[in-house]
Parts: C-alpha cells; sequence; structure tokens
C-alpha cells in the first residue's frame, strides 16, 4: 500500500465530532482573511470594499458657480431694471465682469461672473429691451455654490472599508480617481461529485442524476459577489477529484465541492482532504447539512458541501457566504436575523437543530413565517419562495401556531457586525 493510500484508509476511518453550528461559523471565519487589496477601475469597482482612504484631491465645487438659472448680480445693488451685459453658460469662462447697476445671464452650474455675489431665480425677474427687473431683492450669496461647499481639498472622503456602491463610485469619479485599491472578488472554483451526476443538457440514463448543484452553487456564488470558476463533474475516483481539486486549488481562492462528504464507501471527500491540508471538521448538529465538511489546503478555504441539493445550498448560505464575504473584505458577513411569528404550527426535529425552510409575510402589523412545505433535503423546491430559514432548536414537542422563532433574512443585505452571534 502506497503512503497515500495508508493515509487515506486511515483517514476514512476517522470519526469526526459533531459540532455546533455556531462553532462551525466561528472556525470557518477564523481560518478565512481578507484577499490582498488590487488596483481595480473604478467602473469594476461596484461591491467590492475600498482597500484605501480617499482623499480628496481638490475642491469641490472647484469655481464658485450658479445654482440656479437666472441673472448673477451685485445683491446691494438697488438698480432696477439692471442693463443685461451678456451670458455666462455652463462649461466656459465669458469675459464679462459684473458692475452696478448691470447684470448676466447665467444657467446652473456656470461660473459666477467677477463682481457678481447672487444669483436671483429667472422665475423672480422680468426681462425685456435688454433690461432686467427684479421682483425681489436677494442676499449676497443667493444660490452660489460657493468653492469647496461640498468637497474641501484634504478632506477625507471614503474610509478603507467602505463598501463600494453607486454613489461611492460616482464620489470617486467626482474626484478624478479612475481607479482604486479594494479587495478582489474571490475566485471560488466549483466541483460536483457523483459517479451518477451528468450534465443537465444530457438526458439521464437509468441510475443518473442531472447536475444541479453547480448551477445552484455558481449562481450563489455571483449573489455573494465572488468570481465562480467551474470545475465541472468528478465521478467518485480518487485520481480524477484529486486532479480536480487540485486544479481548483491552484487556479482559485477557494474551492467548494458537493457531493462524496457522508458515509458511504464512495465518499471520498474527506480522506482525499486529509491528505492533502487540514479538515478542520466533518459533520454539524444541524438539518440540513450534517456531513458539512471544511478544510484549509495552504491555507484556501476547501468547502466540501453535501451532496442533496437543499443541504449543498443551505449550507453555503450558513457558511460559504460569510467566509466568501469576509475575504472579500466585508465587515458586515451575516444575513439579518429577527423575531418571527409562525403563521402555522411546525413539527420539530428532535434530534437536530433545524434551519426550516419558509416564507416571511407581513401580516397585521406582523412578520409571519410559512413553512414552504415537505423540508427533504433532496426537495429544492423547498427552498422555492423561501425567504427565510427559520433557526428551530431540536425540539420533540412542535412549535405552536403563534411562537416566536428567529429568522435569518435570506433576501437581505448582511447587517450583523462580526463577530457573530448565532440565531
Ligand atoms: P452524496 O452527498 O454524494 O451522498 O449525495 C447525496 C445525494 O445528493 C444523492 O442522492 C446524490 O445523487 C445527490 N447529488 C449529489 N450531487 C448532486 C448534484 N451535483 N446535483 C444534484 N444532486 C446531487
Ligand atoms: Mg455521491
Amino acid at each position: 500500500m502506497s503512503t497515500s493510500t495508508q493515509q487515506r484508509s486511515n483517514a476514512m476511518m476517522r470519526d469526526y465530532d459533531t459540532i455546533e453550528a455556531a462553532t462551525a461559523l466561528d472556525i470557518v471565519l477564523q481560518s478565512v482573511q481578507p484577499l490582498a487589496p488590487q488596483t481595480v477601475s473604478t467602473f469594476e469597482a461596484l461591491d467590492l470594499v475600498l482597500a484605501q482612504e480617499v482623499m480628496a484631491q481638490e475642491d469641490l465645487p472647484p469655481f464658485p458657480c450658479s445654482a440656479k438659472d437666472g441673472f448673477a448680480v451685485i445683491a446691494s445693488d438697488t438698480t432696477n431694471p439692471r442693463r443685461l451685459i451678456g451670458e455666462q453658460t455652463a462649461g466656459y469662462i465669458a469675459a464679462l465682469r459684473v458692475e452696478p447697476g448691470t447684470c448676466v445671464r447665467i444657467t446652473t452650474g456656470a461660473p459666477l461672473p467677477p463682481g457678481a455675489d447672487a444669483v436671483i431665480m429667472v422665475e423672480y425677474t422680468h426681462e425685456q429691451d435688454g433690461l432686467v427687473t427684479m421682483q425681489r431683492p436677494v442676499a449676497p450669496g443667493s444660490d452660489v455654490r460657493p468653492v469647496s461647499q461640498d468637497i474641501a481639498k484634504g478632506q477625507r472622503v471614503l474610509a478603507s472599508g467602505t463598501s463600494i456602491g453607486p454613489q461611492e463610485i460616482g464620489l470617486l469619479a467626482s474626484l478624478g480617481y479612475t481607479s482604486v485599491a479594494a479587495h478582489p472578488r474571490p475566485r471560488v472554483a466549483v466541483l460536483s461529485t457523483g459517479n451518477e451526476i451528468v450534465e443537465p443538457d444530457t438526458l439521464p440514463r437509468p441510475g443518473q442524476i442531472r447536475d444541479s448543484n453547480r448551477y445552484t452553487l455558481i449562481a450563489a456564488l455571483r449573489r455573494a459577489g465572488a468570481h465562480p470558476v467551474s470545475l465541472g463533474i468528478s465521478t467518485d475516483e480518487e485520481d480524477i477529484l484529486l486532479a480536480k481539486v487540485t486544479e481548483g486549488l491552484d487556479t482559485c481562492d477557494a474551492l467548494v465541492t458537493s457531493g462524496g462528504v457522508s458515509m458511504g464507501e464512495l465518499d471520498l471527500l474527506k480522506p482525499l482532504l486529509e491528505t492533502l491540508g487540514q479538515v478542520h471538521f466533518g459533520r454539524v448538529n444541524m438539518k440540513p447539512g450534517k456531513p458539512l465538511t471544511f478544510a484549509t489546503v495552504a491555507a484556501k478555504p476547501v468547502f466540501a458541501l453535501p451532496g442533496f441539493p437543499v443541504s449543498s445550498l443551505v449550507s453555503f448560505e450558513l457558511f460559504v457566504r460569510p467566509a466568501l464575504r469576509r475575504m472579500g473584505g466585508h465587515r458586515l458577513v451575516l444575513r439579518p436575523r429577527v423575531p418571527v411569528t409562525l403563521a402555522h404550527s411546525l413539527q420539530g426535529d428532535p434530534g437536530r437543530p433545524e434551519f426550516h425552510r419558509a416564507e416571511l409575510v407581513w401580516e397585521d402589523g406582523k412578520c409571519m413565517a410559512r413553512s414552504t412545505g415537505a423540508q427533504s433535503s433532496a426537495r429544492l423546491l423547498s427552498m422555492v419562495g423561501a425567504n427565510a430559514l427559520l433557526a428551530l432548536p431540536k425540539q420533540d414537542k412542535p412549535f405552536a401556531a403563534g411562537e416566536t422563532v428567529m429568522a435569518i433574512l435570506l433576501d437581505h443585505p448582511e447587517s450583523d457586525p462580526y463577530p457573530p452571534g448565532w440565531a
């Protein structure tokens, strides 16, 4: 027997402790770091996390300008009507100077001509034969945006760690930053495993099953802000699995597999990962997703998710997504958790805490939870229409209608600060 085969068969025999989901999440989050910042084009920076401070290199506005369409005047000048000496529109400097008794037509955003100290809105004037009558006086500074009113040169406008949204991108552009340092999207390799798994565009022969997990997980990775890289499907054969896992780890920041982590003799991922790196846990006290396995290989996280479609997606939500957000530099890595009211009774699981798929709806000012039906871990339809996972403690007797339980909101951006609590 070769050394690696010996190691593998030893590892096969390893009996993994079942750990609590909260402990598993702590282990995962402690095992991953924000990825090293890269310079990215401001256009590509949406939803990334800024890895630098941004200082204003310029004043904004850079010149005093008009906030309205109207006439540039001297506020203290009481001449009425005034003589119109020309116009200043946005985009250039007209060689005009406002003197007492005169005014200049001006448009929004146009530089205030020298001499003027206020703008009167066109709505408060009457213009005829080159003369402008002001229907009300204006105070000095009226409708003038002075230099640096919005941003002063040297001011810090964005802190490192800021999540970059449309307004941050606009702010960067307004200050001339066409690129910034940001944490990149984690590149994540995705592998489906199983002798029975075939591509969705083929007609499965007897005994075969179409690969849904890779499609689901790639979509979930995109939603999590990661960059998915498909490794296709591997059979349950050590050498093929090893080649795929190695390819994923060589080319990506993290690896997500599905299948092959249960107790069957073809469940080869745990022993394979034992030979490559460190398996931190191989069993979690939860339903679905008990066989969830987490390893690090050369400091890269490997999530070996269970094969059942709901188990893999629920474990992705609870463990992979927070880890990827942390790798992306986000400070907030957990979905919001809120108390909700059960709309009907629910049979709990006597053996394990359950993440029950549910739809939350507002009724009479209360957030009510309705089960999505049969909770089989093979039934992807239990996730369809689910906007929450109810974190139900293990319990023999049913949960009663009207009872309050904690719900993890699946359609809401992360809002809990790290470090997390649980349910
Ligand atoms: P396993 O974790 O490999 O024991 O697989 C558990 C169950 O999930 C089996 O019924 C598999 O056929 C199914 N399964 C595994 N991988 C996939 C996949 N990629 N897509 C759909 N079902 C899968
Ligand atoms: Mg399998």
